[in-house]
């Protein structure tokens, strides 16, 4: 919208309409290419490490400084051509938002998503100003700070500083060996035998992943988390803030399923439960149950877990030892009170509800 007001009057010149044509084009250019990079990393259409090179928070800088003198040159200034410099200012949007996005990789695209959430609603909220529809206006602002607040939320579950997101100087580089993901012994169980660990505990907690979105599992699920109450057992869900691929995901999902909302816990609220607790049912999640997190040198250093290797029985359903959205291994697969419940999750789980239904 503010290209074609741009186009369609050249000329605006410096001034409120002239500022906020740039200023939507920016984020809006920005926005555009940046979801590009963010979508091929997440469909994995191109590599999710994070891709760096000497000196690139200063090209960046140097290319922002250059793209706002491109910019003023735009709105008549240095006596150049308008419409050329305006096509080079978008072109340097595009590309600005393309390097932003490039250096953040693993566990981190979740802020990434929600900040240029943020930023398309600001992108609108300007082209609103540009073209005065205050729908658009106030719609946009909306967008743009619930977006804000969503990524201080995602900032919090990442354990990252918003100024390390606004200034892309984050995604760590750290060299990552997959040479041996998948190599190590697993104790594996059926469902025989998962049903009998779940069906005799006191008390299970549930830790939904992405896998339970790409099984569209959710329903088996809160059958086998109802068969498991009729039998007494204390049934929890645990959410983890970036669980998925996208905020918010687990939550709609297991609404979906009508698992009732006091039933999850976040992080906090339930990471202290983890070691008075018999069982551990991982449902498709990998990256935000993986102790790797607490070794500093790992690409997910920091980013805070669900506890759940410190549960008595931890048992896992995937289906193979492939790693999860930050490309590494996960140790919890491999310890000794770990077993390891092959397959899809709703194959796995339609297999759990009949030997459950079949339990004692
Ligand atoms: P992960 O991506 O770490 O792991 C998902 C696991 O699901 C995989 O290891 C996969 O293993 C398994 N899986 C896939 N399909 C199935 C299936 N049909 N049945 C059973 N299992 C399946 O997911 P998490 O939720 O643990 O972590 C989310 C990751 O995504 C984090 O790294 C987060 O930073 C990132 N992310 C999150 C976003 C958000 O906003 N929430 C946005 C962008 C990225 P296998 O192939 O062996 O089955």
């Amino acid at each position: 919208m503010a290209i074609a007001e741009f186009l369609h009057n050249p000329a605006v010149g410096v001034g409120t309409t002239g500022i906020t044509i740039l200023l939507g084009t920016l984020i809006g250019g920005v926005t555009f290419s940046g979801s590009f990079v963010a979508f091929a990393k997440l469909q994995e259409l191109m590599t999710g490490d994070p891709i760096t090179y000497p000196g690139q928070n200063a090209v960046n800088a140097v290319l922002f400084v250059g793209t706002l003198a491109v910019g003023a040159g735009a709105l008549g200034a240095f006596g150049a051509e308008p419409t050329t410099m305006f096509y080079v200012f978008t072109a340097a949007a595009l590309v600005l938002g393309v390097l932003l996005v490039i250096p953040i990789g693993g566990a981190d695209m979740p802020v990434v998503i929600s900040l240029l959430n943020s930023y398309s609603g600001l992108a609108a909220a300007a082209a609103g100003f540009v073209i005065g529809n205050m729908v658009l206006i106030i719609s946009g602002a909306l967008v743009g700070a619930s977006g804000l607040i969503l990524t201080k939320l995602m900032c919090k579950g990442m354990n990252r500083s918003l100024a390390n997101v606004a200034f892309g100087a984050f995604g760590g580089s750290a060299k990552v060996d997959r040479s041996q993901i998948g190599k190590r012994p697993v104790r594996s169980a059926d469902a025989e035998t998962v049903a009998a660990e779940l069906g005799y505990a006191n008390s299970v907690i549930v830790v939904p992943g992405y896998g339970l979105a790409v099984a569209q599992a959710q329903h088996e699920l809160k059958k086998i988390a109802d068969l498991l109450e009729e039998r007494g057992v204390d049934v929890k869900f645990a959410i983890h803030p970036v669980a998925g691929r996208m905020p918010g995901h687990m939550n709609v999902l297991l609404a979906e399923a009508d698992v009732p909302y006091d039933k999850l816990y976040d992080l906090d609220e339930i990471n202290n439960d983890f070691p008075n607790t018999d069982v551990v049912l991982v449902v498709g999640a990998n990256d935000v149950v993986n102790p790797a997190a607490r070794d500093p040198n790992s690409v997910i250093a920091g980013m805070p877990i669900l506890d759940v290797d410190k549960a008595r029985r931890v048992i896992v359903m995937k289906r193979s030892l492939s790693p999860g959205f930050a490309g590494i291994d996960n140790d919890l697969f491999y310890m000794d009170h770990t077993l390891m419940f092959f397959g899809d999750a709703k194959e796995s789980m339609q297999e759990l509800i009949k030997e459950l239904r079949e339990l004692p």
